[in-house]
């Protein structure tokens, strides 16, 4: 019996797919080719945590899964915080890297690249990593956390003076010529007052953007969005509209995007959310960085 249905549930389907096909075949053809090519761009997590600071996982494990689920390349950034496990010790940092080493010598599966999530400190761009410890590294993010003095900590009760001190940040940030990546951008939903990405004024997110695409600073496009916006009562669905209006307006001023998990919980390689929205908002394949480049130093 429940092979019957199952099978009228099918012919349902293909009927339904059936119907379906005139709209689809509406789209030019090269909409599937550009959306295939720009899947493939987007086969990477470029953000992800270990035990080296609040991940759960080893490197090694880590790495293993990175292969399993056959992504093409995988960052390892532990949070490089102030007093953090591998910023407070040098045989901390040391012992980090040659873990990353032997984790991903000796395989082709996947490209590993040696970063490190870096905090903004302030308003002026001051970062929790220096320029040698910068060196020893492949790709170097930087987030808005708890340290970042006039944003998420003592946030400004004007919230528009919370949104210029946090564009100022950025725009600091872009003159940090070691920094590859901002992270999350935008993750300001949890502070009181709250900031929505609808908040920005345009105009200073245009100064923004073009100064990120002079200074080659990639958007990191990260799955877990929402939960920077958890304490807040925006709809998901709504604060998904408008991170895609954000990512939109940083691709038309040629900015590059990277996707990522930013895992904490063993949800490596997890950026559905991230690619619906890189999706959505039409960036071009082009505007995704290239592990492979990375891995050799071109970008
Ligand atoms: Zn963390
Ligand atoms: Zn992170």
């Amino acid at each position: 019996m429940s092979n019957t249905n199952r099978r009228d549930f099918l012919r349902a389907s293909v009927a339904a797919a059936a119907i379906a096909t005139p709209l689809n075949a509406a789209q030019p053809a090269q909409n599937k080719t550009d959306s295939e090519q720009l899947a493939s761009r987007l086969n990477h997590d470029l953000h992800t945590h270990t035990v080296f600071s609040d991940g759960a996982h080893s490197i090694a494990l880590h790495i293993l899964e990175a292969r399993a689920f056959e992504l093409e390349a995988v960052a390892v950034t532990d949070h490089y915080a102030p007093a953090g496990r591998i910023s407070k010790s040098e045989e901390q940092f040391d012992l980090y890297l040659a873990e990353i080493e032997r984790a991903r010598s000796g395989q082709d599966d996947v490209i590993v690249l040696k970063g490190v999530e870096a905090s903004a400190l302030d308003t002026t761009g001051r970062i929790s990593i220096d320029q040698q410890h910068a060196a020893r590294l492949e790709w170097i993010l930087c987030h808005l956390g708890g340290e970042a003095e006039g944003t998420l900590r003592n946030t400004p009760s004007d919230k528009r003076q919370y949104v210029e001190n946090v564009v100022r940040t950025y725009m600091g940030l872009c003159d940090v010529e070691y920094l590859d990546v901002i992270a999350h951008p935008f993750n300001t939903g949890n502070t009181r007052p709250p900031a929505f990405p609808e908040d920005y004024p345009p105009h200073l997110l245009r100064e923004l953007a073009a100064k990120m695409a002079e200074k080659k600073k990639v958007f990191d496009v990260m799955n877990d969005m929402i939960y920077w916006f958890h304490k807040t009562s925006i709809p998901p669905r709504e604060l998904t509209a408008q991170y895609v209006e954000l990512v939109k307006l940083f691709s038309s001023e040629g900015v590059m995007f990277q996707v990522s998990s930013d895992d904490h919980r063993t949800g490596l390689g997890n950026t559905r959310w991230a690619k619906l929205v890189v999706t959505r908002a039409g960036v071009p394949g082009g505007q995704i960085v290239d592990p492979k480049r990375i891995a050799r130093r071109e970008n």
